[in-house]
């Protein structure tokens, strides 16, 4: 530790073994002081086992065993460890244990939000409702949602909140909306016992069951601990705070270390009256109050952010009392700096030019971010940072879904899954993969409007390029493009039948020509593009539907959910990679971040804080439950003088502006040296001018500098030019707009138009050609080869049984964090070594990740660090990510080789990077032994090498090692032997179990009796 501790540290670190609340603010070292604590107790012979740490987030929890690994060194060299869980995590522990006793299996599936809502969707089907809006399903979807969130986080049910229904005569329209909604509350219930699954309302829910049924389990929990630390406890619900009263309440040592100012999630549950209240739910063995200890002493910003931190804070308290931040004897003055720009473009291309100004003054791009209060401030923000040539990344999935590539994928997707969406179509056909000119759409068009006349249902714009040697009218250029479309879009259909979401984005990537296109961009915005399509695919790779195949349809629909801006918060799954890139996303995603420079834009009267239209009015509205019903009623606004609709919106609009100031506190909070703060006069949706918000002007008068421009007046839009230059040359003359408008109104036209005539009768020859030639897209021949990847056949080498619910006849799986950190390792190194290799060979961007190796849960470093230590961070690839393709009788095997070394002239050495320790696995071998005959057999490169050797690099737990073999005739042969043998038995089909040690980290174990019979053993 290299500073010393403050008086507030100590009291905390050395404060008796009994019930403590501390109030910590932002960037005060909780997790420090938290650690020092366990130490602290640890030292005075509290065994590590006896110790509990529970903390919000997945992540947040890896972090601090991470750190308790890092802070014990010999602990951890023992195995022994601190526990660290999540809130949700320690219910779900506890019902793996003792679940049976309240109707829970072991192992049952935990499902999320967007799942959720499609067993909620699916119930709305089969009941019959009068007051429910059905001409508007997603609203009775969302309703349905919020009112099984709020019974589930008050620990109650159905039943108990129907019998609190008042009687038949004085049952108001509101109660008899939230009886039907509580129906389809009641069937989505049902549905999840039919699946046998949980949500995390649930799991919370049976825990508390569990330990207030059967208080001898309670005690036996409560006897496994001598001290529990609770962090982000501000962040917990209702349901949660009683389970743990239940178990660890009466004098237990439990400290509860939080913010109630940062309490941002009372729209998911939580509950201010947690933190508020802690001294009271969890008194001192003799009945009094717990006590309470400040942490204030802020070291990670300077001044003049912290004194606008606590000018926010002193606004939400009004007259109360608090513990203001204070800065750290490190400090520095710090930098505010705002901006009163003329239009909403103005405002990001001022944000752009700041921080290439910071960035230049030697800020990395990785230390600087932009933080939104909703997710349409992001468009504009990205694209002036792309016109300023500085590289971004949306980490926030409303802003990514709008990223130029992302769009263009989904379009792609969205036509695979429904050839009759011929918006996304038209996007595909007019954007740069094929530039159609207008003419030649509307020369689909007038085929369209001809057929419509005889054919029902109309035909969609998919069927004219089916068609295409029928339409009449279309340039040269144009039908080329469309027969390209159609044989891409073909090949990708096909595939789409059986490919994985993931796999079929690869693929559809790899048609549009996507990576090639991105190499070819200018390298901020090839960057930028890259990591943001990284993101896109860790979305997708991180979704599993909860019945049913993971089909490219539920994905779709998955992802429409988290799109919506009104949808839950929680849905939003984008990480933050921290890559070489500005990061932009919205500020609730940024909780518990830090940055260098951190800009606000949008911080205007109404926007930021905003202002809501609708609040959580359980008076007026049924999907939220009656304040009485709840279990943080004293927290919650008095409702009872309010007469009408508005007087009610009145004060849930105070209550509501205080949640939205408590998230401007979390804002300005993230940044260490540097704010920026904006707003502008002018959006081109609003005819009225926008003002400064009180949060933009109290940042303004600590500001060191401002800028202020004028009121440029309304936008107007674009002006529509009727015979305007064409961007069209086809129709230099007229203009296209003017060509389009005769055009659909005389479909002959076109074919009128010299030029365009005589070219599409040549083109439609040539076309007819094409088509007499091209191959049935789904023979027979093509229907027998199968196909598998080299992570497939380790798979199929570690449990044929294992590979077919894997590969074959796909079963949900669990998402493994473990594997995702292997796929961001992955991408860091390929970042690495871009500039080293040929752009060409990085098309396909899949990564034969392996469960051995890149899935093993690995304290310690970063791999990434150990990979920049190690021998091969300096050595040049010859080539990396290397796509390979073979073909072994009946079967296609694909895969990717992360590199190929030439430490001499014909001497190369194929190295797999894997992010775990280092593995025995003898199933692994076999991905080796796949690239050694991919090189020997020259589909890596020709010619082949003269010599050859293949090594596992291991980056995991702090220290490189590497397994190598030379590779030679004998090894070789035997290496064809096993690869023969494997895809032979694919081509069989012979998928018996194959029970080993790996059982144990089996995502199906839990239904493989051989597995579990040999777990029992
Ligand atoms: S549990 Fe074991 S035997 Fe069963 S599928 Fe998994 S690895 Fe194979």
């Amino acid at each position: 530790m290299s500073f010393r501790l403050t008086e507030e540290q100590i009291a905390i670190v050395t404060a008796p073994l009994a019930p403590l609340r501390v109030s910590a603010g932002a960037g005060t070292g909780k997790t420090t002081t938290v650690v020092l604590r366990l130490k602290a107790l640890i030292s005075e012979g509290i065994e590590p086992e006896a110790a509990l740490g529970i903390t919000f987030t997945n992540k947040a929890a890896g972090e601090l065993g991470d750190r308790l690994r890092s802070e014990f060194p010999d602990l951890t060299a023992d195995g022994r460890e601190i526990q660290v869980t999540t809130y949700h995590g320690f219910a779900y522990r506890l019902l793996q244990e003792f679940g049976a006793l309240v109707g829970v299996e072991r192992d049952t599936a935990v499902i999320g939000p967007a799942h959720q809502r499609q067993l909620i969707e699916e119930g709305l089907g089969s009941g019959t409702y009068e007051q429910l809006d059905l001409t508007y399903p997603k609203g009775v979807i969302d309703n349905a949602f919020t009112l099984a969130g709020q019974v589930g986080d008050n620990l109650l049910d159905v039943e108990s909140v129907s019998e609190a229904a008042p009687t038949d005569d004085s049952r108001d329209d509101v109660w008899a909306t939230r009886l039907e909604l509580l129906s389809l509350v009641g069937s989505y219930t049902e549905a999840k016992s039919r699946l046998g699954v949980v949500d995390y309302a649930d799991l919370v829910g049976r825990a508390h069951r569990l330990v207030t049924e059967h208080p001898a389990i309670a005690q036996r929990i409560r006897d496994r601990y001598r001290v529990v630390l609770l962090d982000e406890y501000q962040d917990t619900d209702p349901a949660q705070r009683e389970l743990l009263r239940a178990i660890f309440g009466n004098g237990f040592p439990i400290t509860a270390v939080g913010d109630s100012d940062q309490t941002i999630y009372e729209w998911r549950g939580a509950s201010r009256l947690n933190f508020d209240g802690f001294v009271r739910h969890f008194p001192q063995s003799d009945g009094s109050d717990a006590a309470t200890l400040p942490l204030t002493l802020n070291r990670r910003s300077d001044r003049v952010i912290l004194e606008l931190a606590n000018r926010i804070r002193g606004y939400l308290h009004g007259d109360r009392a608090f513990d203001a931040l204070r800065p750290g004897p490190e400090a520095e003055t710090g930098t505010i700096e705002t901006g009163w720009l003329g239009t909403r473009d103005d405002e990001a291309q001022w944000i752009a030019e700041q921080i290439g100004r910071v960035h230049e003054g030697g800020t990395p791009w990785t230390e600087i971010a932009v933080l939104v209060r909703k997710n349409r401030d992001i468009g504009p923000v990205r694209e002036a940072l792309l016109a300023a040539g500085i590289p971004s990344e949306v980490a926030s999935v409303g802003g990514l879904l709008e990223v130029p590539e992302v769009a263009e994928l989904l379009a792609w997707l969205r036509v695979l899954d429904d050839p009759s969406d011929s918006t996304s179509l038209a996007r595909i056909l007019l954007g740069s993969g094929y530039r159609l000119g207008i003419g030649d759409i509307a020369a689909l068009q007038g085929w369209i409007r001809r057929r419509s006349r005889t054919t029902d249902p109309s035909p969609t714009l998919l069927d004219t390029i089916e068609d295409v040697a029928n339409v009449e009218g279309l340039s040269p250029a144009g039908r080329e493009r469309l027969a390209d479309f159609r044989r891409r879009y073909r090949d990708l259909l096909v595939e789409a039948q059986s490919a994985s979401v993931a796999d079929l984005c690869r693929s559809t990537l790899a048609a549009m020509h996507a990576w090639t296109e991105i190499d070819s961009m200018e390298d901020h915005a090839g960057l930028s593009a890259r990591l943001n399509l990284y993101r896109f695919l860790d979305l997708v790779e991180s979704w599993t539907p909860i019945v049913g195949r993971p089909s490219l349809n539920s994905f779709l629909r998955h992802l429409r959910l988290l799109a919506d801006e009104s949808a839950p918060k929680e849905l939003d799954a984008v990480a933050v990679s921290r890559g070489p890139a500005v990061a932009i996303l919205t500020v609730h995603r940024a909780k518990g971040l830090e940055w260098d420079t951190v800009a606000i834009p949008s911080v205007v009267d109404g926007g930021f804080p905003s202002r809501s239209t609708a609040y959580a009015n359980p008076v007026d509205k049924a999907e939220y439950l009656p304040y009485s019903l709840r279990l943080d009623t004293e927290s919650l606004p008095d409702l009872s003088s309010a007469t009408t609709l508005k007087e009610r919106n009145a004060i849930l609009r105070d209550y509501h502006e205080a949640e939205e100031w408590r998230t401007a506190y979390v804002a300005v909070t993230r940044a260490r040296h540097r704010l920026i703060i904006t707003g502008s006069h002018r959006t081109p949706e609003r005819k009225r001018p926008r003002s400064p918000s009180p949060l933009f002007v109290m940042a303004t008068e600590l500001a060191d500098s401002t800028v202020t421009s004028d009121d440029p007046g309304v936008i107007e839009p674009p002006p529509w030019k009727p015979l305007g230059a064409a961007p069209d040359p086809l129709f230099a003359e007229s203009g296209w707009d003017q060509a389009l408008r005769q055009a659909t109104d005389d479909p002959g036209w076109l074919t009128s138009y010299p030029e365009h005539a005589a070219a599409a009768a040549a083109a439609a020859g040539q076309m007819r050609l094409d088509l007499e030639s091209l191959p049935e897209p789904t023979s027979n021949e093509r229907k027998d080869v199968k196909a598998t990847s080299v992570t497939g056949l380790v798979t199929l080498a570690r449990c044929p049984q294992q590979f077919r619910w894997a590969f074959v006849d796909r079963l949900p799986m669990r998402p493994s964090p473990a594997l995702r950190r292997g796929v961001a390792f992955h991408r860091k190194v390929e970042l690495h070594n871009l500039g080293k290799v040929p752009l060409d060979d990085l098309e396909e961007s899949t990564y034969d990740l392996t469960a051995e190796g890149d899935s093993a849960a690995v304290a310690g470093p970063d791999p990434y660090e150990v990979f920049l230590a190690s021998r091969l961070a300096n050595r040049p690839a010859r080539f990396a990510e290397v796509p390979i393709d073979l073909q072994f009788g009946n079967v296609r095997v694909r895969g990717r080789i992360d590199a190929v070394y030439e430490p001499e002239p014909g001497a190369w050495e194929i190295v797999d990077y894997k992010s775990g320790r280092a593995s025995k696995d003898p199933a692994l071998d076999v991905q080796l032994q796949t690239y050694a005959i991919a090189a020997v057999d020259g589909a890596v490169a020709t010619p082949a090498p003269n010599r050859l050797s293949v090594t596992f690099a291991f980056f995991g737990g702090g220290e490189f090692a590497d397994r190598t073999v030379e590779v030679d005739d004998s090894w070789l042969a035997e290496a064809r032997a096993r690869i023969d043998e494997l895809t032979d038995r694919f081509d069989r089909g012979g998928y018996e179990p194959t029970p080993s040690d790996a059982c144990g980290r089996c995502d199906f174990k839990t239904f493989c009796e051989a597995g579990r019979a040999f777990l029992a053993d």
